[in-house]
C-alpha cells in the first residue's frame, strides 16, 4: 500500500499546468520542425515558422504559448493499492486546487477562460476551475496523471457520429475535416475514439491525444493492427486534403493521427474526432509516494533555430491614417505589417455592441470604429514590464454573425482574427469594400511583442473580453479576405489539394 500525500498531488498538478503553459511537448516540436522543412507553400511555411519561434520564446520567457491557456483536462488513474494521507478533498477537488494555484500564479498568470452557467449568464469563474477530470481505479500502487490544457478553438471543432457498422470511418473523416475550417489552428493532431457508446468514444478520442507523436516510427516499422492501419491511412489521406497550416493550403495538416478503440454493440459504430491545435499542451507523471512529480524542463537547444524572413515586398500600413481607398488595393495572400492604433473585441463585446445598437444607444463612450480595425483577441494579463500578456487571435468565424452589423453601422474598415470567414461574411466584406486579416493562431507570445501600448476603453467588467486599444508596431498579418471577396482559406487548400495530387502522380 502506497501513501500519496494530498499536498504532493496538488503541487504536481500546479507544476504540470505551469509547465505546459510554456513548454510544448518536444515530440510535437520535432514533428513541426519536419513539417517546416518539408512545406512548399510559403504562407504555410511562414505560419509554422511563427509557431516554432513563438514556442521557443515561450520556453525561454516562461510565458504562455497561446493566449487561450485552455480548459484543464485531466486523466487520473489511481492504483487500487493507493491510500491518501488525507481524505477531506476528492480527486476532483484536488485537481481544482492545483488548477486554481497554477492559473493564479503571480509570476505567470494564465488566462481564466472557464464560465459557469454555460447556457445562461456564462460568468467567468476567475480561476479556470473546475477542471474536467476523468478518474479510473486501476491495478497497482501508484497514481498516474495525464493532464492537458485544451484550447477552445480546437475543442469547438470536435465531431461525433454514430455510423452504421458497414460505413467507412475514413470516408467520414475525409468528408468532415474540410468542413471544420481552420479554427482548430492546424497543423496539429487528430484524436479518434472508436467503439463503446457515444460518450465513451469521445473520452477515448480525448485520451488518445495524450500519446506522443510517433507516426514516423509506425510508418517505418509498418502497421499491424486495425487501428495502426487506420492511423496510417488517415494520416496520409488527411494530409492529401491540402488544408495546411492555418488552413492556408499546404503539405502538413496533421503531424499525427491517434486512435483508441474498444468493443461496441453489434448495431453500432460510434466515432468521435477531436483535433489538437498548434498549442498542443500535455504532460504525464506518476506519483509513487516519494514526493511531488519531478517534471524535468526540456533543454532550449532542443528547439529548432528557425528564422522568419519577411521578404522585401511587404506592405507597411499606418492604422492611424489608413483610408478605405488604401484598403481596396490590398490583395488576398499579401503580408501586411500593421502599426498604429487598433481596438479589440471578441464574443462578449460584440454581443454588447449589438445589444446597444439594437436599442439605439450607439457605441460605448470611447469607442469609435470609423475607419478602424478590430482585433479579435482576449489577452493574458501582463506581468512585470509587459504591456500585455500573450495576445494571439481568436477564431473569427464566431464573430461572423455580427460582421454585417459592424461593417454597416460602425464604419469599421477591417477585422483581424484567425481562421476562415463564412460565405455570407465574405460577401458582406466585399459589399462594404472592407478586409479581413489573419494573424497566426498559436503564436500569441510572438504577436504580443508587437503591442507597444494597451489600455481598456470599454466594458472593463468583461475582463479579457473587454475592449482594449492596442498600439502596435509592425504586427504581421496576412490578407485573408480582400475587398473583392478573394478568400485565401478557400483558394489555398483547393490549390494545394491539386498540387499534392499532381506531385503524387509525378512520382
Ligand atoms: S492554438 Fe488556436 S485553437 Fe489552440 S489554444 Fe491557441 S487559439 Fe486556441
Amino acid at each position: 500500500m502506497t501513501v500519496i500525500r494530498q499536498q504532493d498531488f496538488i503541487d504536481s498538478i500546479e507544476d504540470a499546468l505551469q509547465y505546459i503553459s510554456y513548454y510544448h511537448p518536444l515530440d510535437f516540436i520535432q514533428a513541426l520542425e519536419v513539417a517546416y522543412h518539408k512545406e512548399e507553400n510559403k504562407a504555410a511555411k511562414d505560419a509554422i515558422a511563427q509557431i516554432l519561434i513563438n514556442s521557443r520564446m515561450s520556453a525561454e520567457g516562461h510565458r504562455p504559448i497561446c493566449q487561450d491557456t485552455g480548459i484543464v483536462t485531466c486523466f487520473v488513474k489511481v492504483g487500487m493499492d493507493v491510500k491518501w494521507d488525507k481524505t477531506d478533498l476528492t480527486v476532483q477537488q484536488m485537481v481544482d486546487e492545483g488548477t486554481r494555484r497554477a492559473y493564479l500564479n503571480p509570476d505567470n498568470p494564465l488566462r481564466a477562460s472557464i464560465v459557469s452557467d454555460p447556457a445562461g449568464a456564462r460568468k467567468n469563474t476567475k480561476d479556470n476551475t473546475p477542471a474536467v477530470v476523468h478518474i479510473d481505479l486501476v491495478a497497482g500502487d501508484q497514481v498516474e496523471v495525464m493532464i492537458a490544457a485544451k484550447g477552445g478553438g480546437s475543442e469547438n471543432k470536435t465531431k461525433m457520429v454514430m455510423l452504421n457498422p458497414s460505413d467507412s470511418i475514413v470516408d467520414w473523416v475525409l468528408e468532415t475535416l474540410p468542413k471544420m475550417g481552420a479554427g482548430w489552428c492546424p497543423p496539429g493532431m487528430l484524436g479518434i475514439g472508436i467503439g463503446g457508446t457515444a460518450e465513451k468514444a469521445a473520452v477515448l478520442a480525448k485520451e488518445s491525444l495524450m500519446d506522443p507523436v510517433n507516426i514516423q516510427e509506425l510508418l517505418e516499422r509498418g502497421a499491424e493492427t486495425t487501428d495502426e492501419k487506420l492511423r496510417v491511412e488517415l494520416y496520409e489521406k488527411v494530409n492529401k486534403l491540402g488544408i495546411g497550416a492555418q488552413g492556408l493550403g499546404g503539405l502538413t495538416t496533421v503531424v499525427d493521427v491517434k486512435i483508441n478503440s474498444v468493443p461496441t454493440h453489434a448495431a453500432s459504430l460510434p466515432v468521435a474526432m477531436i483535433p489538437n491545435c498548434a498549442a498542443t499542451r500535455h504532460v504525464h507523471f506518476h506519483l509513487d509516494g516519494s514526493g511531488p512529480a519531478d517534471i524535468k524542463p526540456p533543454k532550449l537547444e532542443d528547439w529548432p533555430q528557425v528564422t522568419w524572413e519577411l521578404g522585401s515586398n511587404v506592405r507597411r500600413v499606418n492604422l492611424d491614417t489608413v483610408t478605405p481607398e488604401d484598403v481596396q488595393s490590398w490583395q488576398a495572400g499579401e503580408t501586411v505589417l500593421l502599426s498604429g492604433k487598433m481596438l479589440t473585441g471578441r464574443d462578449a463585446a460584440h454581443k454588447r455592441i449589438a445589444d446597444r445598437l439594437n436599442k439605439g444607444e450607439g457605441l460605448p463612450e470611447g469607442v469609435d470604429l470609423k475607419n478602424k480595425f478590430i482585433y479579435y483577441v482576449g489577452p493574458v494579463d501582463a506581468v512585470g514590464d509587459e504591456v500585455v500578456g500573450p495576445a494571439g487571435p481568436t477564431t473569427a468565424t464566431r464573430m461572423d454573425k455580427f460582421t454585417e452589423m459592424m461593417l454597416s453601422q460602425t464604419g469599421l474598415l477591417g477585422m483581424i482574427g484567425k481562421s476562415e470567414r463564412g460565405d455570407a461574411t465574405v460577401e458582406s466584406i466585399k459589399q462594404h469594400k472592407a478586409v479581413y486579416l489573419m494573424a497566426v493562431g498559436g503564436a500569441a507570445y510572438l504577436v504580443s511583442k508587437a503591442i507597444k501600448k494597451a489600455r481598456v476603453v470599454a466594458f472593463e467588467d468583461l475582463g479579457m473580453e473587454a475592449i482594449y486599444e492596442f498600439e502596435v508596431e509592425d504586427m504581421p498579418v496576412t490578407v485573408a479576405v480582400d475587398s473583392q471577396g478573394n478568400n485565401v482559406h478557400k483558394q489555398g487548400p483547393a490549390i494545394w489539394k491539386v498540387k499534392i495530387e499532381d506531385m503524387a502522380s509525378a512520382q
